[in-house]
């Protein structure tokens, strides 16, 4: 028999299924109400609208153009949308900015292979997206702690990272919504952060798939705008902006963006052609027509349904929880984040919560790459209606006060 082990390569090892990915089979059981996936409500998506661009470009002169190979950087009327979009938000680009890629996830697997060697540094905040611990792990990178909150010396940043014989490379992070806290960085935190990477003379990775998902407040300039702003334009920036169609419109279709100086734009095309030549032509035809026609309709449409969850959500936690736990209040996206006491470990909660509660959950500890926030979780409300969030906070509320109580 082959001993594969023996043969895979050394960055092999430090690819593990998802934690996440494993809890959720638990969830196949009926009558669960889950609050675990991360995803937008399929009810919701403009089904209508993809129906008929697909139906025009494959019953169009445009079929054959459709169905080929097209260009590695993005078909021209997507990124001709996204450029557009880009400019709403602040940021001045020419389509030589942009590479349209198979969701934001492909973006960070490939500015983890165009950043990332052996034993350099990755600055990530503690907890942050599982999905980007997966996809930068492949290049073997330490993470360091980004908390731009604080003003950590830039030494000793620069002091770790040579120690471990790499060097910072990035810092990496959503400034709205986050994934998993829904927490948004303020202005301040914004330009400190980008302030932080020009001494550190690195990279910032600004990933921000939940950006057209507000609920309340103003928006706030992405970091990537800020630094045109302070840079003298996208040309001389440090930022690289990754964007998603898959919260906004539909995930299933796999686009997303990546917006940045076209010298980055360029390396990160030669990747591609390596990787998969060009994101499916088909798809990107048919969400440049629904861009096009309903992204801010539609999305002004699923961000009241969404608001109506989230609060719905909030106001059974402060019924429900008991003294000595907290959470966040996202101004959008789709997680509020839980601190439950101390001594209460979420991954132990959670088969405890799947059998006798009927209630799923995604344990905080998953997001933390040093296996810290065992007393965390996160809860998603995109996918549930009033009832059941109403049902399931409640029944969660008494299963940990149960469970504090008889830790006490
Ligand atoms: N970044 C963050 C923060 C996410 O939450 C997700 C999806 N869960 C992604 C990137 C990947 O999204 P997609 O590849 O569907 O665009």
């Amino acid at each position: 028999m082959t001993t594969w082990d023996s043969l895979y390569a050394k960055r092999a090892s430090r690819m593990r299924a998802s934690e996440i990915r494993e809890l959720l089979k638990l969830l196949d059981k009926p009558d669960i109400i889950s609050f675990a996936g991360g995803i937008p409500d399929a009810a919701l998506f403009p089904a209508e609208a993809f129906r008929e661009a697909y139906a025009d470009i494959l019953s169009g002169e445009e079929a054959g153009k459709a169905l080929q190979y097209g260009v590695s950087e993005g078909s021209l009327r997507l990124r001709r949308w996204i450029v557009s979009h880009m400019k709403d938000m602040g940021i001045d680009c020419g389509l030589e900015n942009i590479l349209v890629t198979s969701g934001s996830q492909q973006g960070l697997d490939y500015i983890g292979k165009l950043f990332l060697s052996p034993g350099d540094t990755a600055l990530v905040q503690w907890p942050t997206y599982l999905g980007a611990l997966q996809a930068f792990n492949a290049y073997e990178p330490r993470f360091d702690r980004l908390d731009p909150g604080t003003n950590r010396p830039t030494a000793d940043y620069e002091a770790a990272a040579h120690e471990a014989g790499g060097k910072v490379k990035f810092a990496y992070l959503s400034p709205d919504f986050a994934n998993p806290t829904g927490l948004t960085l303020t202005l301040e935190e914004r330009r400190r952060l980008l302030a932080l990477s020009g001494d550190l003379g690195c990279a910032v990775i600004e990933d921000s798939p939940y950006e057209s998902l507000r609920y309340d407040g103003e928006p706030l300039p992405p970091l990537l705008a800020l630094d045109c702003e302070t840079s003298g334009g996208i040309e001389e920036t440090r930022t690289l902006y990754c964007g998603s169609f898959s919260k906004s419109l539909s995930p299933g279709l796999r686009l997303g963006w990546i917006c940045a100086s076209s010298k980055v734009i360029s390396r990160l095309v030669l990747i591609k052609q390596a990787s998969d030549l060009n994101t499916p032509v088909l798809n990107q035809e048919a969400m440049a027509r629904v861009a096009e026609a309903c992204f801010k309709q539609h999305t002004t449409g699923t961000n009241a349904v969404y608001k109506g969850r989230r609060d719905a959500m909030l106001a059974a936690l402060g019924k429900h929880m008991p003294a000595g736990t907290s959470w966040t209040r996202p101004e959008g996206g789709m997680f509020i984040w839980v601190e439950l006491p101390e001594t209460i470990d979420a991954a132990a909660l959670l088969p405890r919560s799947v059998e006798t509660a009927g209630v799923a959950f995604v344990p905080g500890g998953a997001f933390f790459p040093d296996g810290g926030g065992t007393n965390t979780l996160r809860l998603s409300f995109s996918c549930a209606d009033f009832e059941k969030i109403e049902e399931g906070i409640s029944r969660l509320g008494r299963l940990i006060t149960e469970t504090v109580a008889s830790s006490l």
